[in-house]
């Protein structure tokens, strides 16, 4: 502990989750209780017993609340605009979702001004800050066009620094009679105006959008730009989107609705984290990730929003830990660890997602005296402050 910054002592913290195997209870939560945190700035530099903790400049006492690791929201599409609420009342009259509403938002997208982008991220943001969470992934993808895809990284990286390109979201109408065509413009100037932008190259391989030959093609141009690979795959029906996840040694296959046991050990061998995003089965009335089967093969799971106007419009980590508890049969101690390490994995990040010390001093207060409470009371406000980098920024 040293340096201009002040020393916080978090006290009086009735439980403490640090996602640290090494300390606490052994567990992968690494739970202590009657604990405090001590923070050196921007991280963590002690987590113990309160009664031994160290002195500290300023004295923060929690009475008795949970604590609980920053959430990391690994797959968000935060800059849109416009709204679907149509399209989500005739699929709860019973039409199906087949991926094409996804041209309702780029139209509007495309017709909307960089403020009204940038307002529309702002206010989904600090609804997500207000939840608990402390890290997103945004990502492109309503706009299709070079320029427009440019701008939504721009304004997605005024949030965020994990940014991804994902041009190939779905076939844009114009693009209707020549896909080759398309997919030559993701992998050439649109990839070329976008990489410096991104930190990671995306491809909706799925029924209605890119085949696994041009998610391939979309991976290698995108890694060969120097971006990291993941992919949204197997939401609609059984493809090939999570063995091209393999292939790649992907950080991440998100949705994985529909998987085969090989499949499975497919990502498990390739240390391929399993994004779930229980919120996007639900708002769709679809089957529910089979979460079980992938957490008993040893493949890692992480909990996500999939904020975006279609498919899951929610901001709300602790309403995907309660459905992934609820409808997924994860518990709540290993929802709680997909929410937070889970996503921290499948950003390829060491330094969020944790309490260990080092860490980002990034954590939600809980009005509750267990972590379990976010997921036993659905709909409630559970989190009552968001710190990221030791700043109170919600509550
Ligand atoms: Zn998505």
């Amino acid at each position: 502990m040293s340096g201009s910054a002040p020393i916080t002592l978090i006290t009086g913290i009735g439980e403490l989750v640090t996602n640290d195997p090494s300390v606490g209870d052994g567990s992968p939560l690494g739970l202590l209780r009657e604990a405090a945190l001590v923070l050196d700035g921007e991280r963590v530099a002690w987590s113990g017993p309160a009664a031994d903790a160290p002195a500290a400049d300023v004295r923060v006492d929690l009475g008795g609340r949970a604590v609980v690791p920053g959430f990391v929201d690994s797959h968000t599409h935060l800059v849109f605009a416009g709204e679907r609420s149509a399209e989500f009342a005739a699929r709860m009259a019973g039409e199906p979702y087949t991926g094409g509403g996804i041209m309702t938002t780029v139209a509007a997208t495309r017709a909307a001004s960089t403020d009204e982008l940038r307002s529309g991220a702002a206010r989904c943001l600090a609804e997500m800050r207000w939840s608990g969470t402390t890290t997103i992934e945004a990502k492109s993808g309503y706009a299709l066009t070079v320029d427009g895809e440019r701008r939504l990284l721009e304004v997605s990286r005024e949030s965020t620094p994990e940014t991804t390109f994902l041009g190939a979201h779905v076939l844009p109408t114009e693009y209707a009679g020549d896909r080759d065509a398309y997919v030559a413009l993701v992998c050439g100037d649109m990839l070329t105006a976008c990489a410096p932008l991104a930190r990671w190259i995306d491809v909706f391989c799925d029924r209605g959008a890119f085949s696994g030959e041009e998610a391939r093609q979309v991976l290698r141009a995108g890694v060969a730009a120097g971006l990291l690979p993941r992919l949204h795959g197997n939401q609609l029906e059984h493809g090939p989107g999570a063995a091209v996840a393999a292939e790649f040694s992907a950080a991440s296959v998100d949705h994985c609705t529909h998987l085969t046991a090989e499949d499975v050990a497919g990502l498990r061998d390739a240390g391929v984290v399993a994004t779930l995003l229980p919120c996007a089965d639900f708002s769709t009335r679809a089957p529910y990730a089979d979460a079980r089967s992938l957490l008993a093969a040893g493949v890692t799971v992480a909990l996500a929003t999939d904020c975006n106007p279609g498919t899951s419009y929610v901001t709300s980590m602790p309403l995907v830990i309660a459905l992934a508890v609820r409808e997924m049969r994860m518990t709540p101690a290993e929802a709680l660890w997909s929410a937070t390490a889970g996503g921290a994995r499948a950003l390829r990040r060491d330094d969020i997602g944790t309490l260990a010390v080092g860490a980002s001093a990034d954590f939600a207060v809980l009005e509750a005296p267990s972590h379990i409470h976010l997921a036993y009371r659905p709909g409630s406000r559970v989190v009552t402050s968001t710190w990221k980098s030791g700043v109170c920024v919600a509550g």
